[in-house]
């Protein structure tokens, strides 16, 4: 009979006990001084059973992990439109790459890499009356946990040194594809970002893509092929440049950030975060790749 208690309880032995935990992202300056020793799983599993091991009531930055929310938010909104705007292919690039921006005429590749969220950014901008407060309350309520907040600190650190995000926004910009101000766009963006959540809570809200789009309440926030359209995005593209070896040691769809969190969904089966922040050279959590990866073998379920 599967465990997952004893998996997740390996896992987190083997994760405190790996020396080599990867370098913490320091382009975010408020990001730089996270204690690297901070590692958390936890796992819900279809019934709404949690299991965890490790830091998972900490709250650490989520940083790109809330594109996916971003995007079913304004997928919702505009319905098959948002593809006339952004592209469904994996980019094979960086994660803060614009080469491809440039020679794609402003059609960002997918929504997951900083191009593509930026758009959806620019979408909820248009669409909302205050898209701040609108996209937390939105996340709050898959979440059923109304103290989600941001950290305008990290906010604020993230605009004093987005210089990359302002490229690929006036880049977009220039291409007609950003309807609003760059900087309302990016402040929206830098906030999306600065979202803080733990583990738990981020497996409570991540439920949604492994039970059909319902949340834990019961409550219908997404439909079957929204939902297998975003978790399809997840597995192609939620890795940037490490995609594919995401897909093929852990095999599931899943998204980092570079706060050093995971998400990766079975769905009809479960729901996993991990947090653990260092990165590897790509921009996604070193243990947490590993301890996914490790999961997903000695469980046995992958979605392959
Ligand atoms: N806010 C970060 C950025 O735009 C998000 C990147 C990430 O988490 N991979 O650079």
């Amino acid at each position: 009979m599967l465990n997952f208690q004893n998996i997740l309880d390996a896992i987190s032995v083997q994760a405190k006990n790996t020396q080599e935990k990867g370098k913490i992202a320091s382009y975010i300056p408020q990001l730089a001084c996270i204690d690297k020793n901070k590692f958390g799983i936890a796992l819900l599993d279809k019934n709404g059973t949690l299991f965890r091991a490790g830091d998972t009531s900490e709250q650490f930055s989520v940083q790109s992990i809330t594109k996916v929310l971003t995007l079913s938010m304004a997928f919702d909104l505009l319905g098959d439109d948002l593809w006339k705007r952004v592209d469904v292919e994996p980019s094979g690039d960086p994660f803060n790459h614009l080469s491809l921006l440039e020679q794609e005429n402003g059609k960002p590749r997918n929504p997951l890499i900083n191009a593509g969220a930026i758009v959806i950014a620019d979408i909820l901008v248009s669409k909302l009356k205050n898209p701040k407060a609108e996209f937390l309350e939105y996340v709050r309520s898959i979440a059923n946990d109304s103290s989600i907040t941001y950290d305008t600190s990290v906010a604020e650190s993230e605009k004093s040194t987005g210089f990359r995000n302002f490229a690929a926004a006036n880049l977009i910009k220039s291409f007609g594809n950003l309807e609003n101000d760059v900087d309302t766009v990016l402040d929206f963006y830098f906030h999306q970002c600065a979202l803080s959540m733990s583990c738990e809570q981020l497996v409570n809200t991540f439920y949604i893509f492994a039970n059909r789009g319902k949340c834990l309440q019961n409550n219908q926030h997404l439909n079957l092929s929204q939902i297998k359209r975003i978790n399809a995005i997840m597995l192609s593209c939620g890795f940037y440049d490490e995609a594919g070896e995401f897909a093929f040691r852990v095999g599931l769809p899943g998204k980092s950030g570079v706060g050093g969190g995971i998400v990766a969904v079975f769905p009809d089966n479960f729901c996993v975060v991990t947090w653990s922040p260092g990165l590897n050279e790509k921009g996604n959590s070193k243990l947490g790749l590993q301890a996914l990866e490790k999961l997903t073998t000695d469980s046995g379920l992958s979605i392959f």
